[in-house]
């Protein structure tokens, strides 16, 4: 498959991604796609008639987030994206010259991409096993790193929903109370340890009703598509606030998001298995098949007036607990979720310290700071730097990426 529009070697938007975002178009919001370099107006797509007999709602791409659209259900947004590849694909009802300077297409230059979801609900999850026993070995017992609960459930908590923002938003360093190595005191100011936390995210695509619980074999029907994110932390802040009932104002005051959901049907090519979990789970957390990803990621630092620096290449496929299980054991209390819920993964690490997923692993708790291009050093994240990250699946010719996911650090 190959589109008209020209696609080059790294792009994440091939014909086979047909992400859905949303974007400002002179003051309107527009829902769209993207194929390389060009933003595809759906509203306009649907003045062509491609969606014919899909009985869309007036409207629907006209909206200011995509909750409406995913509420259709599976059946409707799925047949809409294949739709959107086949007119997209050369020789397909879009490649004509008569919609060639139409206002279907957009560069992507030339348009602002905003959060396209309404988050109703974020739940943040702690499923990587190699972050979890890393900041175990910091900050408990080496022996014993992960906590007695950790190979049983996938422990999460509940976030805020407020302050998560598109890539490209500048974040403002959050001031907070913490505790000093030796003071018998705490202090206020800035926080001076600011983090990223490397994430994956699904947003949910069905309701529930309360009471209701969604298996591990059910929850693929739930989950519209993923996104990639970045769950900035003040780790001084955290540190001090966290005993007994977890993160605080540590991690709320903001967390960033790429602009483009991809669909799960897309990242169909990329399943992978998950690694074997050992205690067997119990029976409500068990599932068959392939449910992990292999996603590339990376992370970079970009310093106000220096080169970037790469300092994380991690993968998805490393989670020990997958989404299926993280939705099932969410709802398995009777806990309902809505369209627009947004459930990050937690910090993605793997194995090795080129692929941990925050600063404070990669740094080891400011022990090994990291060397940048301009000589300076980097424990944490300073005034100016940008954090830019990347994800991105690639298999037999075919490459679906998820776009920028970066945020600019201000004092
Ligand atoms: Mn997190």
């Amino acid at each position: 498959m190959q589109s008209f529009i020209y696609v080059n070697d790294q792009s994440d938007f091939t014909i086979y991604n047909i992400p859905f975002g949303v974007c400002d178009k002179a003051g309107d919001t527009a829902i769209c796609t993207r194929v390389g370099d060009v933003v595809v107006d759906l509203s306009e797509c649907e003045r062509t008639g491609i969606f014919e007999n899909l009985a869309l709602p007036e409207g629907i791409f006209r909206r200011q987030y995509l909750n409406d659209f995913i509420a259709l259900g599976k059946n409707v947004t799925r047949e809409v994206r294949l739709r959107l590849q086949a007119a997209l694909t050369r020789g397909g009802r879009l490649d004509n010259d008569i919609f060639r300077e139409s206002a279907i297409f957009i560069p992507a230059d030339d348009v602002h991409m905003l959060l396209p979801i309404q988050i109703g609900d974020y739940t943040d999850f702690y499923s990587s096993r190699e972050h979890a026993t890393n900041v175990g070995i910091m900050f408990r017992d080496p022996a014993n790193a992960l906590l007695p609960n950790w190979l049983h459930l996938p422990v999460g908590y509940h976030g805020r929903a407020s302050s998560i923002v598109v890539s490209g938003t500048e974040i403002k360093r959050p001031k907070g109370q913490t505790m000093p190595e030796g003071a018998d005191s705490p202090v206020f100011g800035p926080t001076k340890q600011l983090d990223f936390e490397l994430e994956m995210a699904f947003v949910v695509g069905k309701d529930t009703s309360p009471g209701d619980s969604i298996s591990t074999s059910e929850a693929e029907d739930y989950i519209f598509g993923l996104m990639l994110f970045n769950d900035w932390s003040a780790r001084d802040i955290q540190k001090w606030e966290y005993v007994p009932l977890g993160p605080f104002l540590a991690k709320n005051f903001a967390s960033t998001l790429s602009p483009w959901v991809v669909t799960l049907e897309a990242m169909e090519p990329f399943r992978v298995s998950g690694p074997v979990q050992q205690p067997a789970v119990l029976p409500y957390l068990q599932y068959s098949g392939d449910k992990n990803y292999d996603i590339h990621l990376r992370v970079d630092i970009e310093p106000s007036n220096g080169p970037e620096k790469t300092v994380s290449v991690s993968n998805f496929r490393y989670m020990y607990w997958n989404m299926c299980q993280q939705l099932a054991h969410h709802t398995v209390n009777g806990c309902n979720v809505r369209v627009g819920d947004l459930m990050a993964s937690g910090t993605i690490s793997g194995p090795a310290p080129d692929s941990y997923g925050s600063m404070l692993e990669i740094a080891w708790k400011g022990t090994k700071p990291v060397q940048m291009p301009d000589g300076s050093e980097r424990k944490f994240i300073l005034d100016g730097d940008t954090v830019r990250m990347r994800a991105w699946s690639e298999k037999s010719g075919i490459r679906v990426g998820f776009g920028p996911c970066d945020g600019k650090i201000l004092g």
